[in-house]
């Protein structure tokens, strides 16, 4: 079921649902539009539908598109409870029950994370595996509250997940930090390498990420697992330094003159770089244009002859959640993920943590929760 962008007029409960009074009650942070203070309202039942679940945040966090809806710079439908990383425990499970992305029963205490998107399954896009770009789709810490389907995002004390979320088990011993932003930056920087090696295999391939935020830090410490030689470029200088403990070499490599074979753009403003360096016959992917800029030039001459493949990369499937989970909790334990997170604040302070989050030298990320 969508959420309802409308109050409804009748309460869901009934046929179906189950009726979970939450003592206390659940907190959200809800966004009224930009230049308001957060609201605060109490959620103190939700009725589930039969195959939701409703799971207490453990820790979210805050991502740039939080920081740029806040500010204005991305439309928003208001009000809205924003937030779309985040890991937490399942608490209460629809009367018919719900799955893990593998498979089997998800129980009462299971530690998970979910996908940003909900979709439907059936339309023509999901049917041909591009789920998030789904005829119907949802999107957690996107979408305006309505009654009841307030908890819709992971700036609250719990967040209520429908039908159509890939939702992931995650190991107890990785630290949250590391987890929350599996549903939004790990997850997207999986897909963006994981396009990426459609067109050229990473062993040894030389890939030049635009971009030391948590993707393309993250991208760097994906594709360097796969046997890649990474070099990360940031005009911010305290970023830069953040390279090499995720997997990126601190020179470029000077001895061949050729671009590089792969080229992930993860910050939105190297565009034309990334076109004009890559290598013949590489590929360029496109991960960090997702606010509105000026468009770019485009020399189609070039790219024809040198066989550049172009792609875009939005969002991520739910398999390459459940990969890019699995990648945290195995070879990703060597690098300093859980440091992303600088500062971990109350949800009653999250206007500060927002204005945290949105300064020069702020930490890749701040952390939310809900005590
Ligand atoms: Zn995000
Ligand atoms: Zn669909």
């Amino acid at each position: 079921m969508r959420a309802t962008l409308e109050p409804a007029t009748t309460p869901p409960s009934g046929r179906g649902f189950t009726d979970v009074v939450l003592r206390p009650a659940a907190v959200a942070k809800a966004f009224l539009g930009e230049g308001h203070p957060l609201e605060t309202i109490a959620v103190p039942g939700v009725a589930l539908a039969e195959n939701d679940v409703l799971i207490a945040v453990e820790l979210s966090t805050i991502c740039g598109s939080d920081v740029h809806t806040v500010h204005g710079r991305r439309p928003a439908p208001v009000p809205l409870v924003l937030g779309h990383e985040s890991v937490g425990r399942v608490v209460a499970i629809g009367s018919a029950g719900a799955h893990a992305v593998d498979g089997a029963p998800l129980r009462l205490g299971d530690r998970v994370v979910w996908s940003v998107t909900v979709s439907c399954g059936s339309c023509d896009r999901c049917e041909r595996g591009l789920t998030q770009k789904c005829r119907d789709l949802g999107k957690y810490g996107h979408e305006r509250i309505g009654a009841h389907r307030e908890l819709t995002g992971g700036f609250a004390s719990h967040v209520q997940l429908r039908r159509g979320t890939t939702i992931v088990r995650v190991p107890e011993a990785l630290p949250a930090a590391a987890l929350a932003p599996a549903s939004c930056a790990t997850a997207t920087a999986w897909a963006a390498v994981a396009r990426a090696a459609q067109v050229r295999d990473l062993e040894d391939a030389r890939v030049r990420i635009h971009g030391a935020g948590l993707v393309g830090l993250t991208a760097a410490a994906i594709a360097a697992e796969q046997g890649a030689r990474v070099e990360i470029s940031d005009p911010n200088p305290l970023r830069r330094a953040l390279a090499a403990r995720f997997g990126a070499r601190e020179e470029p490599d000077a001895v061949r003159p050729e671009g590089p074979d792969v080229v992930i753009e993860a910050s939105g403003h190297a565009v034309p770089a990334a076109l004009s360096e890559v290598a013949t016959g590489g590929v360029v992917v496109l991960v960090g244009s997702v606010f509105p800029a000026d468009p770019v030039p485009l020399d189609a001459e070039s790219i024809v002859r040198r066989v550049v493949t172009v792609a875009g990369v939005h969002n991520y499937t739910g398999s390459e959640l459940a990969d890019a989970v699995g990648f945290l909790a195995g070879r990703g334990r060597a690098y300093p993920f859980a440091d992303a997170v600088g500062v971990v604040r109350p949800l009653s302070e999250l206007d500060a943590a927002l204005a945290e989050a949105a300064a020069p030298a702020a930490p890749l990320r701040v952390g939310v929760v809900a005590r």
